[in-house]
């Protein structure tokens, strides 16, 4: 399964679950959203095979990305979730911090994991790189790639200006004579890059809710549910939420009560979640008759308290009575996917490397 196939999923509601396997891991990267640690919290495997044992051929996601903090921590767990999955025709993916590539080889544990699962992504950032060195990265991703496993890279900068990122890039597509698909991402200001990456970024009037004139902005993230460490499962991967200090709306359920088919089925049907998906958190509440205008300060920030306010009477008021329409619901949804792989790499990610994600694609 190629970079491109996944992020064309992307815009599709319920297409795939995103499942942390675990909180633990032994780096320790100056940007790590999920602040992880060795001691960090994990869960019982239970937690995780229970919800994916749920899927069934008729009903169950495209695809299941396992994330963690490490999730090759956990190889034999890896393991029989891809298996399971590959039962009912969903794909799998992993993705690492590369740990391992400090070894000489891999372990069997570990190349079992990684052969059981569609795609393999690897994260390589500056962050990463004073934990593991870049050339052991890259010979060990040589192993893999000679087992015909499709690989991508997952890189992390302030920006296209950003040396690093430049550099990395350039040296990614020379090593691997640009057969490996690249996703250059932005470094997120959470967990231990809370404190020092805001001063980097640029400003945002659209997301951090100064702009006054704001037009719909439709929240892509709010696609796929995710599965926490602890097995809550929530409606995006914003940290915070992760971390509940999201609102209500954002909580769909947990693995050891919920299966698949019932959090989906909420996942698609909360008309607030809808609007989240169509419309935009900032928009729903500038439009609202309940939530307080002094409130509406930033875009996840208004979104953790739109539940709040929130009466499902909202939706049947206009504007968002028009917009929950099924019929303009589909004409957006349709409208995102038709911006495809590139699209939402370059919304989501640096634009001036979104072409990256389809290197290595057949011609
Ligand atoms: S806008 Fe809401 S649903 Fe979207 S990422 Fe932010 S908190 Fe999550």
């Amino acid at each position: 399964m190629h970079l491109s196939d996944i992020l064309q999923l992307r815009t599709i509601p319920a297409s795939a679950v995103f499942i942390a396997l675990t909180r633990r891991c032994p780096l320790r990267c100056a940007h790590c959203s999920t602040e992880s640690l060795m001691t960090s919290e994990q869960a019982r495997g239970d937690v995780f095979t229970r919800f994916v044992g749920s899927f069934t051929s008729a009903n169950r996601p495209d695809l299941v990305l396992m994330t963690g903090g490490e999730p090759l921590l956990r190889p034999r767990l890896v393991e029989q979730l891809a298996r399971t999955c590959r039962t009912v025709g969903t794909s799998s993916y992993v993705i690492s911090g590369m740990f391992f590539a400090r070894q000489p080889t891999i372990s069997p544990r570990i190349m079992s994991a990684i052969d059981a699962v569609d795609h393999f992504a690897a994260s390589v950032d500056s962050f990463h790189e004073e934990e593991v060195p870049r050339d052991a990265v890259f010979r060990t991703l040589d192993r893999v790639l000679a087992r015909g496993k499709d690989v991508s890279i997952q890189v992390v900068g302030i920006g296209h200006r950003d040396p690093y990122v430049r550099d990395v890039v350039s040296d990614i597509r020379d090593y691997f004579d640009d057969k490996v698909p690249v996703f250059v991402g932005r470094v997120a200001p959470d967990g231990r890059a809370r404190d020092w990456v805001a001063t980097k970024l640029p400003r945002d009037p659209v997301t951090d809710g100064s702009n006054d004139d704001l037009a719909p902005l439709p929240c892509s993230f709010a696609t796929w549910p995710v599965v926490a460490f602890d097995g809550t499962v929530f409606a995006c991967c914003n940290q915070d939420v992760v971390d509940h200090r999201g609102g209500e709306h954002l909580r769909l359920g947990h693995t050891l009560k919920h299966d698949w088919a019932e959090l989906k089925s909420r996942y698609l049907h909360s008309s607030l979640l809808r609007g989240i998906r169509l419309v935009g958190p900032v928009h729903i509440a500038r439009h609202s008759t309940r939530f307080p205008a002094a409130e509406c300060d930033g875009y996840c920030s208004t979104c953790a308290k739109l539940s709040a306010y929130w009466d499902d009477a909202e939706a049947e008021v206009s504007p968002l009575a028009d917009v929950l329409h099924p019929e303009f619901e589909a004409a957006v949804t349709m409208m995102q996917r038709d911006r495809g792989a590139v699209g939402f790499a370059s919304l989501h990610g640096v634009p001036e490397f979104a072409d990256l994600v389809h290197l290595g694609l057949d011609p």
